[in-house]
């Protein structure tokens, strides 16, 4: 058990009491004996993120390829270098961008990307969240088809891993995955109660060759093939139709939003809040480094706010807490986790502020502070599952884990 005093709450100096990995009570005094105390004086208490679109181990291709179009810039820069990557250099580089994720206050990312088994590991060691996906792009090759959809049976159903483990299957897209592949791996994730999670709309030219190719949308093409549910969670999203819109809606699936990337790479700017007002359910994601290039959530929150507001041509769109909240409490929520809020019976991940940190004063607003003023230097704990990740800012083995890093860089450059 662990009592977190005199901690800032929603404008109050609040107690909370931590049993196992939740929180059992928050009240104004509470007093137990035999646990472990944190005072928390000066420190504010916050959800910490999900985020739910990453490609974790792309730490070492971050400033690689820069200011190159999305076509030219994965076929030349990324995909090659990607062909030179081993198991243990995908541990290694998973390690440490969970390490970015801890110190910037992350306690659970969906992954896609290879040798997904080195990246459990290491978010096993680490103990963080993990929604790992094993990633299905076939190249409309029938061999290749065959190969994948054994692999992905095989993931689903052995069952070794720990609780903090959340398995699923991804789709590359559609201009890089069969119709066969995308059908089967979502039979898969139904059969398991899991999720897919695939790119999808993410640039004009990927729906206009989707039209081209099908004579139909990508979300409209996938839709008629029975994919879309609320356990699906579309990355990106940047150009729908109102009828993908509607489709979305109707499906209840999850759009991962990754603002940075659209802009950097000049995908488009997603209309963030049209999508809200329409009801989608929408969560927040970095995507890789190498389009990005941080896995910082606060950083996300700030784009993702600025963007909608630039999209909607209006200073009233993308409300703070409704930035905060799909940065949050709705990726949580779109992994069938209860996290992401501070409140009895949710699950105990959760970050302490320094409220005496330059950028978190005055302290008027701290929800607003956090999308636009904070960085991650005034998180100073991160906790997991009722478990310390980050103490004091600093992480258990964190010099090892960047030496490894760098090591691993060399050997690609
Ligand atoms: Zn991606």
């Amino acid at each position: 058990m662990l009592l977190l005093k005199n901690v800032f709450l929603n404008g109050k100096t609040q107690d909370i009491l931590i049993k196992d990995n939740a929180f059992a009570k928050i009240a104004s005094h509470i007093e137990h004996k035999n646990c472990k105390t944190l005072d928390c004086k000066d420190k504010a208490i916050l959800p910490t993120f999900c985020n739910t679109h990453t490609h974790a181990s792309m730490m070492f291709l971050r400033g690689v390829g820069e200011d190159l179009e999305l076509f030219d810039w994965l076929e030349n820069e990324i995909w090659p270098r990607e062909d030179k990557l081993t198991p243990e250099m995908v541990y290694h580089l998973s390690r440490f961008a969970i390490l970015e994720m801890i110190k910037t206050g992350t306690t659970m990312f969906l992954d896609m990307y290879f040798f997904v088994d080195q990246t459990i590991k290491a978010a096993e060691e680490m103990g963080i969240r993990a929604a790992i996906t094993y990633l299905g792009m076939d190249v409309f090759d029938e061999n290749e088809t065959k190969r994948r959809q054994g692999l992905a049976q095989t993931f689903l159903s052995n069952d070794s891993t720990g609780p903090l483990i959340y398995k699923g299957l991804s789709c590359h897209a559609v201009y890089t995955t069969s119709e066969a592949l995308i059908k089967s791996f979502k039979e898969y994730t139904r059969k398991n109660k899991t999720y897919l999670s695939i790119h999808m709309n993410e640039t004009q030219k990927e729906v206009s060759d989707c039209l081209a190719k099908y004579g139909k949308r990508p979300i409209q093409l996938i839709d008629d093939w029975g994919i879309l549910d609320e356990n699906t969670i579309i990355a990106h999203a940047v150009h729908l139709d109102d009828d993908e819109i509607s489709r979305i809606v109707r499906a209840k699936a999850v759009v991962a939003h990754n603002p940075t990337s659209n802009l950097k790479l000049n995908s488009g700017q997603m209309p963030l809040q049209k999508y809200l007002e329409r009801g989608v359910r929408v969560a927040l994601g970095t995507d890789g480094v190498s389009s990005n290039n941080s896995l910082s959530m606060i950083s996300e929150m700030k784009v993702a706010a600025l963007s909608a507001k630039s999209a909607a041509n209006s200073s009233t769109a993308a409300k703070t807490p409704d930035v905060f909240k799909i940065a949050t409490e709705n990726g949580f929520e779109a992994l069938g986790v209860k996290a992401g809020k501070i409140e009895e019976g949710y699950l105990a991940d959760f970050m302490l502020v320094d409220l005496n940190h330059h950028a978190l004063l005055p302290n008027v607003n701290l929800v607003s502070n956090m999308v636009y003023s904070a960085d991650s230097s005034v998180i100073c704990d991160v906790f997991c599952n009722g478990k310390p990740l980050m103490l004091d800012g600093y992480v258990a083995g964190e010099e090892e884990i960047v030496e490894n890093f760098k090591k691993v860089c060399k050997e690609l450059s």
